[in-house]
């Protein structure tokens, strides 16, 4: 019999390190977490059978819970699919998720207060074991093998796998348990109430009979604490869960605590949900659903593949799979909860989910109930959707990329910055409430952040005559406001770009001496041209600049520097586009240079001049330099002859 010794991945060693020196509170919730593996297990089990008889157990399904008072341990047990030895260095080895890494690093910084939190968005599972465990063992034998596998770890760097005899598939987590505070009776393990009080309060309604093997002969403490044991010898198993699906019940007979365990069950998240949404599906096609929106952001939700563990889908009460996508879209991937359809064929495929009539029906019925849910929030509790914009907002408008003509309904429940609020965020209908008299468009900026989208010089103008401009900073609003036209029937418009006509209503007088301004400096703008034909389509006056000399736009259609970076960023060959640079012919700076222009057009230094002009725009609106040692020489050069 050969024992091999495998290293934890370092980002395993370093959460293992985190759970023996707990940063959580609440230990008790290491039960929680064993059990929902299990009845995820039993899910597994049962759904293979379905389809392969001989995968089926030949008892019922059940979990088992086995505490043993001397040396003080408890075990865990479940008849569900179990594991391969490849499945156990896969799951218990190793932590595919993306990002965790990083997540590691952020936990590291975070103060002691902050930590547990974080570590509850995280969700770590099995591993909380090591909370109140100093050894945990894994015997283990998955439903397609004649035997298993042991495997057994300390919690520090390493664990050990070896064949094993296991007389049933299924697997049995035992841990050697940790000293109990004799202080706190609530958390010492073996005792037969606690853990009942612990499956009462977590795991009520798991869907698989949650049984007790009670010790034959019980502490004598026990008995004090609970005279009602009967005090019988050999008691055998007792069922400790009612199994009742929660979403079958009427809402009025389950309490909050009830619906919050639950979403903790089914979501692996710590957390509490912010929001629940229980409703029924009648007609053609018949549903129950039961949905919760978290109050934290998954830390991986930005990363591809985060998409686990969203709707579960019953039928009948019978599990079909878990993190059904085909339920919702991908930007309502946060949602969690479960769907109980009253006649989806049991062996349904994944690839058959997507063609199948009744899913297709019931995924519009929940878009429209988690819209309603959301709207409902905006409009009658702002501040709790004020906090959930600021964990799935990014999320949210990923569903206002591409060219659907739904997006009416999602553009509703958007927020945004303004130039209206210091820090405040609107929507878009409080923003037309706000709009001018004859203005007919949504004005926005874009920048890295709300200040740097707030202070580019393209506002200059929109501010002095009282135009609120919307602020947006997250990666996502250029590409989702590159293909939404309008709301509402106004149209979008990007405040750096295409020209702009704020001066309708303008005098006559200035018209004219626009159009004087415009060709007394026609030779000096097409001088700067080309100096700068490398970089810039072209040069013109402004009428967005009331203050800076100079600012850079693009036409309609361009992207953003910002937006070819992060193209680049993701490997993808952009070439560069050109911008236009727009001058300010009221600045000093534009008067002077045309006085220098007027005395020798063939100046050498225009030239330098056209340069740190073109430089300065780009930093005006947050952007790089792509040469900055040789602006900061001609700077220089400037400064030395101006003083
Ligand atoms: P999570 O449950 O959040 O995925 P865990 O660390 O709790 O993370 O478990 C990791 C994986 O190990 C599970 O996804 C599952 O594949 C496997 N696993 C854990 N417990 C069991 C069990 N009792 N039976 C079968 N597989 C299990």
């Amino acid at each position: 019999m050969t024992t091999e010794t495998h290293e934890f991945q370092t980002e395993v060693k370093q959460l293992l390190h985190l759970m023996v020196h707990s940063l959580y509170s609440n230990k008790d919730i290491f039960l929680r977490e064993l059990i929902s593996n299990a009845s995820d297990a039993i899910d597994r089990r049962r759904f293979s059978a379905l389809t392969d008889t001989a995968l089926a157990p030949e008892g019922e399904f059940r979990i088992l819970l086995e505490p043993v008072h001397d040396p003080r341990q408890l075990a865990v047990s479940d008849n569900g699919i179990g594991m391969t030895h490849d499945e156990l260095i896969e799951n218990l080895g190793t932590i595919a998720r993306s990002g965790t890494k990083d997540f590691l690093a952020k936990l590291k910084e975070a103060s002691a207060s902050s930590a547990p939190g974080l570590i509850g968005q995280f969700g770590v599972g099995f591993y909380a074991s090591f909370m109140v465990a100093d050894r945990v063992e894994v015997l283990t034998r998955h439903a397609s093998e004649p035997s298993g596998h042991r495997w057994v770890s300390t919690g520090d760097g390493s664990y050990t796998i070896e064949p094993a005899e296991r007389s049933e598939v299924g697997t049995t987590v035992t841990l050697w348990l940790k000293d109990a505070d004799p202080e706190d009776a609530l958390q010492d393990y073996t005792q037969e109430w606690v853990l009942r009080d612990i499956v009462k309060r977590y795991s009520d309604f798991v869907a698989h009979p949650i049984q007790m093997i009670v010790p034959k002969a019980p502490a004598s403490e026990d008995s004090e604490e609970e005279p009602a044991d009967k005090g019988a010898e050999n008691k055998g198993p007792e069922t400790l869960n009612s199994m009742k699906a929660i979403w079958t019940r009427p809402e009025s007979e389950v309490t909050d605590d009830e619906y919050k365990e639950f979403y903790k069950h089914i979501s692996h998240d710590w957390n509490d949900p912010a929001e629940r949404i229980c409703a029924r599906m009648e007609g053609t096609v018949e549903a129950q659903a039961l949905l919760f929106l978290p109050s934290k952001a998954p830390f991986d939700l930005h990363h591809r593949e985060m998409a686990r563990r969203g709707v579960h889908l019953y039928t009948k009460r019978v599990f079909i799979m878990d993190d059904c996508k085909e339920l919702l879209p991908d930007h309502f991937r946060f949602v969690k909860g479960v769907v109980d359809a009253e006649d989806v064929t049991l062996n349904v495929s994944r690839e058959l989910l997507q063609q199948n009539r009744q899913i297709r029906a019931i995924r519009n019925f929940l878009v429209k109930k988690v819209t309603e849910s959301l709207q409902r929030l905006l409009s009658e509790r702002r501040e709790a959707y004020l906090k959930l914009w600021a964990e799935f907002g990014p999320c949210l408008k990923e569903g206002l990329l591409g060219f659907d003509d739904k997006k009416e309904r999602l553009l509703g429940i958007i927020l945004a910055a303004s130039t209206h609020h210091d820090t405040e965020l609107t929507t878009l209908d409080e923003y037309i409430e706000r709009m001018k008299e004859g203005q007919d468009k949504i004005y926005y900026a874009l920048g890295s952040s709300r200040v740097s989208a707030a202070s580019s010089p393209h506002l200059e103008a929109f501010r002095e005559k009282g135009y609120e401009v919307l602020l947006f900073s997250d990666q996502v609003d250029e590409v989702w406001l590159q293909t939404t036209s309008t709301y509402q029937g106004k149209t979008f418009q990007a405040v750096g770009k295409g020209e702009v006509d704020l001066d309708q209503d303008d005098e006559k007088d200035d018209k004219e001496e626009r159009q004087k301004q415009e060709d007394s400096l026609k030779d000096l703008l097409n001088c700067i041209r080309v100096h700068l034909q490398d970089d810039i389509r072209e040069v013109r006056l402004s009428k967005r600049l009331t203050k800076s000399p100079a600012c850079l736009v693009g036409e309609a259609g361009d992207m953003s520097p910002q937006m070819e970076d992060m193209l680049r960023q993701m490997g993808q060959e952009v070439p560069k586009t050109k911008r236009i640079l727009e001058l300010n012919p009221k600045h000093e700076i534009v008067e002077k240079l045309q006085g220098v222009f007027d005395r020798d057009p063939a100046a050498a230094e225009l030239s330098q001049f056209a340069r740190v002009l073109y430089g300065q725009a780009l930093l005006a609106e947050g952007g790089q330099l792509p040469e900055p040692a040789e602006f900061s020489r001609l700077l220089s050069e400037i400064l030395v002859k101006a003083l």
